[in-house]
């Protein structure tokens, strides 16, 4: 388990690696705030980009594929993980 200096520092880095602000998705707001690395953070703060999904380039950003995400838009959907638990509790609610 990292601690919240090395999760600060992961955040850092992969900030300075995100392709966010190159996106048609991306608001200026988001860069106002600072935010990007969506992945890791979640969606964006206060609303700023709610349910634009103009395209997603994740799928070309080097932490993506350092990492092995599969989701995309986390920007509006939230992290890799939290897309995970939410396709697993779609699927339960299928199944049951
Ligand atoms: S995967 Fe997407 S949100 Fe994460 S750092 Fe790369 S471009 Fe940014
Ligand atoms: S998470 Fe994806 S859709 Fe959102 S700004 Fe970053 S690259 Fe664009």
């Amino acid at each position: 388990m990292l601690s919240t200096a090395e999760r600060a520092g992961v955040i850092l880095t992969r900030k300075e690696h995100c392709h966010c602000p190159s996106c048609p998705t991306y608001r200026e707001c988001a860069e106002r705030a600072g935010d990007r690395a969506f992945c890791t953070i979640g969606e964006s703060r206060d609303d700023c980009i709610i349910d634009e999904e103009k395209g997603c380039i994740c799928t070309r950003c080097p932490v993506y594929l350092d990492v092995g995400f599969q989701k995309t838009f986390f920007c509006t959907r939230g992290t890799e993980q939290q897309q995970r638990i939410l396709s697993v509790l779609e699927m339960r609610d299928m199944v049951y």
